[in-house]
């Protein structure tokens, strides 16, 4: 094992093992300060005043939902020769949400529970108390959930169109199209990631709850008969999507919906709660939705949107098994996970964001010794060649230490660093964020090794003439 002859290398090292572990779930009061001082999340039109609600992601924030969507398409359309994707619009015929039901059942007074968020008719609400749970409720209001504008120059109810509040319409008026252009058979499933927008009562809890968010959403069509087999493997696939992206399973739960919290459309439905710093609450839904929408849209559209099934020479209506997951919600899910306080010998706190590394933002950070000129050119050198592959940051800003601290807390799982040996062996050393450790590797096999690291590798295995540094 080598020693390092740079004291500063071993900055990162002070830490010791006390840490916080997850025993205290992370205050969201931290979360929402490290989002905005690190450019994850910025409230939105924030020089105005911020618009109530409404949020913009930063460099990081959107470099994560863009990761976290691509894990999302990638385990949900890209793996599977049963699911083809779709990007529909999100201004539709005004008859799609007439026959969804989405214009009559928001129409009506509706109150909602301050506590657990369901809406009821205000007419239906007999002692002033939400009649799941017993909390407070508000004030009744003429509602209607979606956001409506104007088609075209003239403002008049004929020009009225609604912005989308779920993604799931677009896949349901597109079947006829998918299916004859894909030429699937059932059961097989069309999926979309994209922005809704809902005219939320109770919006807030950071970005849980926001009146334009992102969906990812999949309608997976099945024969009748066949549904509550397809329901029950969807529940179990889309648990382990959040388990093997960091999630602890003990901090995810199903939650059934029953009597009137279950939708008018839905034979069963769940909900994946995941334990957010407010508590349990929705991380996202999964409903057998029959063959309501499809229905739906036949008679409202006198398109005939049924299945003919060769095999049996039987024709009929899909059932749909539907996993619905918010991004944002997701995002503020990773990130409660992630978030991780050690303390060193000297009481300082050592945060570190313990994101999954296919979700952290930035995968590699650059770092020369110092900003000495022999390092930066090929500390520069580095992270170009780098960039190629990966999203990098390069830092030359104060001491190592505090470098590797700043790429602790926004999660990035590797950091290379520079040093005058690198100049002479033509090495740099990798340092894991989690355990701090360190190896040297040559620069040619830098990065084959990262790579391998980032798709999971053990941090010990070392590539040829690498070496372990720093007593690892
Ligand atoms: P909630 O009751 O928590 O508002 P919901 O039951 O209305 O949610 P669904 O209609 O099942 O939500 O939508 C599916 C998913 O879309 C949710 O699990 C959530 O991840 C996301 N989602 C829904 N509404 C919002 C919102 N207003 N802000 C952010 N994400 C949302």
């Amino acid at each position: 094992m080598e020693v390092s002859p740079e004291p500063a290398l071993t900055a990162g090292r002070e830490i010791a093992k006390l840490s916080f572990g997850k025993a205290a779930m992370v205050e969201m009061s931290k979360l929402v300060s490290l989002c905005k001082r690190r450019g994850f999340v910025f409230p939105s039109s924030e020089i105005y005043g911020g618009l109530s609600s409404c949020w913009d992601f930063g460099p990081l924030g959107v470099e994560l939902k863009n990761n976290i969507k691509r894990a999302w398409w990638q385990k949900m359309v890209q793996e599977r020769e049963d699911v083809v994707g779709l990007d529909s619009s999100i201004l539709m015929h005004t008859q799609t949400w007439v026959a969804s039901g989405h214009l009559d059942s928001f129409a009506d007074p509706l109150v909602e529970c301050k506590s657990c968020h369901l809406r009821w008719r205000a007419d239906e609400v007999k002692d002033g108390r939400c009649p799941s749970c017993g909390g407070e409720l508000t004030e009744p209001r003429l509602f209607n959930l979606m956001f409506k504008t104007f088609m075209g120059p003239v403002e008049n109810e004929a020009a009225v169109v609604y912005l989308r509040p779920e993604t799931a319409q677009g896949m349901f008026v597109n079947f006829q199209n998918v299916l004859r252009a894909s030429r699937k058979k059932l059961p097989f499933g069309i999926a979309q990631i994209g922005k809704a927008f809902r005219n939320e009562i109770t919006p807030g809890n950071f970005i849980f709850r926001t009146r334009e968010f992102e969906q990812m959403e999949l309608e997976y069509f099945v024969k009748p008969g066949e549904d509550e087999k397809w329901f029950q493997y969807w529940l179990e696939e889309r648990l382990n999507w959040y388990v093997e992206l960091g999630i602890k399973r003990e901090n995810l739960r199903l939650r059934e919906h029953l009597g009137k919290e279950l939708a008018h459309y839905a034979k069963a439905c769940y909900d994946i709660e995941y334990r957010f710093p407010m508590g349990w609450a929705e991380l996202e839904g999964i409903a057998n939705r029959t063959d309501f929408d499809l229905t739906q849209h036949s008679q409202h559209s006198g398109e005939n949107l049924s299945y003919f099934d060769e095999e049996t020479g039987e024709r009929f209506i899909p059932y749909v098994i539907e996993p619905s997951a918010g991004v944002e919600r997701s995002a503020l899910a990773f990130l409660t996970e992630a978030y991780d306080e050690e303390v060193d010998e000297k009481g300082e706190v050592r945060v570190v964001l313990r994101l999954h590394s296919k979700l952290a933002p930035v995968k590699v950070a650059v770092l020369p010794l110092s900003r000495n000129e022999k390092l930066v050119p090929p500390a520069r050198e580095i992270a170009a060649e780098l960039r190629k592959d990966f999203m990098v940051q390069y830092d030359d800003a104060q001491s190592i230490g505090r470098r590797y601290r700043r790429q602790d807390e926004i999660g990035t799982p590797f950091c290379v660093t520079i040093d005058f040996q690198s100049l002479e062996d033509n090495q740099v050393t990798i340092r894991e964020r989690d355990s701090m450790k360190q190896i040297r590797v040559p620069i040619p096999e830098l990065k084959n090794t990262l790579s391998a690291k980032l798709e999971g590798e053990d941090f010990s295995v070392l590539p040829p003439g690498g070496s372990y540094w720093l007593g690892f």
